[in-house]
């Protein structure tokens, strides 16, 4: 059985029929609720352990132990009536557990909700009263003569077998101090029965448009794949048609009695899709993502487990939702990094997760994106997925026009060279709306004192601060450190000046250049709380507001049909970086923002403002699109034997001291003892080593065999594991790591 410990090992109990066979004498453990002889892998258990009690999970149940019987203790009590976790996905969690390298028991509990790890019932009850033989034999007798409502409440019950809570609400007010006084006395008992949430389908309603060629195509090829494993990625831009051949899938699943699993990025959870979802099907959903409460949580966990809500959308964690009958998996915007858990204990990529429980399960799964992920498109060119391609959408004139602005020849001013400024003037007076991204928040990324050099540094970070003008403060974007914002150098007295752009004062400029076209702003500072985005979106969408500026939250997903140009501030900060995926990201994030241009009739126009236009990365995306870069990209891959043609493991620590971060890792590097294949790089501290007061630094295992690296750290983890370094610093080990500093 696993316990939530960060242990690498499983724990054996006997079952209460063994124990009972073991010692005949012992009574049934209080609260037990079902025969031992149920007991299943999947079902949790309340166990003692030391001193306390805690809930396990069966993963299975055994014929024999290494320890000694009189050793073993008994289990307490069975909480399940069947597998909270069926085998598919107690299978895609033991397998999860052996390629993560991670203790089982953390494992499984990422996949459960907190209240089902603390022991709440895992289907709806509700409460139900009856009358005792007791209570039967009062009320014949006319008791309890001093308290009619009591009389009134014995004689209700006496006249039925049982009665919901709600039912006695609805007939007997104030029913509760009576019905409390009866049970007191012996005569009505109270039971938690199960609500019972029948598979509901009504079907589709809603209209739904006609199928384009190629949609008909992927819709047609996926559902001849229904009831077996075969991956496919549907690529196409944004509003090429995707979720309406997701819902087309969708649509088929229900009517074969089967659910679906469609797992969002993070970000991506906007309303947009799951409104999609809710407009074609009037059929419960379970929606799932990190906003909710615990009791949301349950609540849409449990909506999925009793099979009750067949379509389970969710972020990352969704990947481990209960779905029974499981009868297709979709990602949508598979090569989005939200995908991948990075932080805290168990890392792992939902993503690949989901192929893994698609295969689990002899089910099809289809990765929907407009620019797969290297590693996808890698698999489609090695044969082991299948692409189904979607063409821009039919009634758009032509795939948006890119062309790059060399900063270094152009006058810019507030960050905006004078070309961007005539091409913004020349759209808005044709009637068009204008977007204006910048990956940066804030009204400017530092301060500056040029008498002496300071340069608003943060105190826990190897970072500066960014300065918030309206908010009048210093923040750090690593840490969240906020302070006020000086008017003077804290160093010298002399006058400080902000430098560089971010959101903020790009709006403040392009209010000065374009006074009375309004404008609006979308990032993390403005969009608070959850309607912020949607009231912005209604601003853009209504042509109130003609021009946009926006971070990255302005790539995923919103469709803006009179946006017919799109300005790229500044696309550099990914041409240069340590990490080998960033220019992949880049040709991401640039594909996405130019998506938005030219979606209705008009052919939209891309500016990229950049100081290396001759970029190999940058003209090859200009003249061949993402396949043509996805094709460049992984050639450079292969010959840096980076992934796909490698498989990486990355052990990261983060300590007090730099020291400290770097001392385990050194001594792990002690006793690590690969074989030729297997190469250890670092250790090395990180390129931001510190932040929020903690240091940082990684030590990256690569080999081109997976089974090479796996077998070497399958060794090597429990050597390092007692390392007394390892009580200095907190580390952990990602496997196909998505970020390298
Ligand atoms: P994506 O998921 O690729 O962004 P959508 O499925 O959301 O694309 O489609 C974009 C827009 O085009 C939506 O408004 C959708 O209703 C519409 N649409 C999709 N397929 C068709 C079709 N076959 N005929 C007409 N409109 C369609
Ligand atoms: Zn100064
Ligand atoms: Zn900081």
């Amino acid at each position: 059985m696993a316990l939530d410990m960060p242990l690498r090992r499983l724990f054996d109990y006997l079952t209460p029929v063994a124990a009972s066979a073991n010692s005949p004498t012992e009574a049934a453990p209080e609260g037990a609720t079902t025969p031992a002889a149920a007991i299943e892998p999947g079902m949790r258990v309340q166990v003692p352990f030391g001193r306390q009690r805690l809930v396990g999970l069966v993963v299975a149940v055994a014929e024999s132990s290494d320890l000694p019987l009189e050793r073993l203790k008994p289990i307490l009590a069975v909480l399940d009536e069947r597998p909270l976790i069926d085998a598919g996905a107690l299978a895609l969690l033991e397998w999860a557990a052996d390629y993560y390298l991670h203790p089982i028991g953390e494992v499984l509990a990422a996949a459960l909700p907190k209240s089902l790890r603390s022991g709440a019932p895992a289907v709806d009850t509700h409460e139900q009263w009856s009358l005792t033989p007791e209570g039967r034999e009062a009320q014949a007798r006319g008791e309890p003569r001093r308290a009619p409502k009591q009389r009134q409440l014995l004689t209700y019950l006496g006249a039925r077998d049982s009665v919901t809570a709600d039912e006695l609400a609805a007939d007997i007010p104030h029913w509760g101090e009576a019905a409390r006084a009866l049970r007191a006395r012996g005569w009505a008992i109270t039971a938690k029965i199960p609500t019972a949430r029948p598979p509901a389908h009504t079907g589709p309603r809603g209209e739904a448009p006609e199928l384009a060629p190629e949609q008909r195509t992927a819709v047609q090829t996926v559902s001849d794949a229904l009831g077996k494993f075969a991956p496919f990625v549907l690529h196409g831009v944004t509003g090429s048609g995707k979720t309406e051949v997701y819902l087309r899938l969708v649509e088929q699943v229900l009517e074969r009695r089967g659910s679906a699993l469609v797992l969002v990025p993070e970000i991506g959870l906007t309303p947009q899709l799951v409104g999609r979802f809710r407009e074609r099907f009037a059929d419960p959903l379970c929606v799932l993502h990190s906003a909710l409460t615990d009791t949301e949580r349950l609540q849409a966990w449990r909506g999925a487990y009793s099979g009750h809500a067949r379509i389970v959308i969710g972020t990352r964690s969704a990947v481990f939702a209960p779905v029974p009958n499981l009868g297709l998996i979709i990602v949508d915007e598979e090569h989005d990094a939200s995908f991948k858990q990075h932080e805290g204990g168990f890392r792992y990529s939902a993503r690949d997760l989901a192929v893994v429980r698609a295969q689990r399960s002899s089910v099809p799964i289809l990765l929907g994106s407009a620019t797969p992920a290297l590693e996808t498109l890698y698999n489609v060119e090695n044969g082991r997925y299948t692409r189904l391609t979607l063409p821009r959408r039919a009634e758009q004139a032509a795939a948006p026009r890119i062309a790059l602005i060399d900063l270094r020849n152009n006058a810019a001013q507030a960050g905006i060279s004078t070309p961007a400024v005539q091409a913004m003037q020349r759209h808005l007076g044709e009637e068009g709306q204008v977007l204006v991204f910048l990956n940066r928040r804030g009204y400017a990324p530092t301060l500056l004192c040029t008498a002496c050099g300071w340069i608003s540094p943060c105190k826990d970070c190897d970072a500066r601060m960014t300065v918030h003008l309206s908010a009048n403060r210093l923040r750090c974007h690593h840490c969240g450190a906020d302070e006020p914002l000086p008017v003077r150098c804290p160093q010298c007295g002399f006058a400080v000046k902000p430098v560089g752009q971010g959101t903020e004062r790009i709006e403040e400029a392009l209010e000065k250049m374009f006074p009375g076209v309004p404008l609006v702003r979308l990032d993390r500072d403005v969009v608070r709380r959850r309607g912020d985005m949607e009231s912005a979106m209604k601003r853009m969408s209504s042509g109130e507001a003609r021009i946009l500026i926006g971070t990255q939250m302005v790539t995923k997903g919103h469709d803006f049909p009179n946006v017919t140009l799109v300005v790229v501030l500044n696309a550099d900060q990914g041409l240069f970086s340590s990490d080998f995926r960033s220019p992949e990201r880049l040709a991401q994030t640039l594909v996405q923002v130019a998506g938005r241009a030219g979606r209705g009739a008009r052919a939209g126009e891309v500016l990229v403002q950049t100081e290396f236009p001759t970029h190999p990365l940058l003209l090859s995306l200009l003249a061949e699109g993402y396949d043509g870069f996805a094709r460049t990209a992984l050639l450079e891959r292969q010959q840096a034997s980076w992934p796909p043609f490698s498989r990486l493991a990355a052990v990261r620590t983060s300590a007090k001291t730099a020291d400290a971060a770097l001392a385990f890792l050194t001594d792990a590097r002690k006793l690590a003892r690969p074989p030729r294949n297997v190469k250890l790089l670092g250790p090395v501290p990180a390129a931001m080593s510190k932040r929020a007061g903690r240091y940082h630094a990684q030590l990256l295992i690569e080999s081109a065999e997976r089974t090479s690296l796996h077998r070497f750290l399958d060794g090597w983890l429990p050597l390092i594991d007692p390392l007394p370094s390892a009580r200095r610093a907190r580390w952990a080990l990602d496997v196909d790591p998505i970020e390298l500093f």
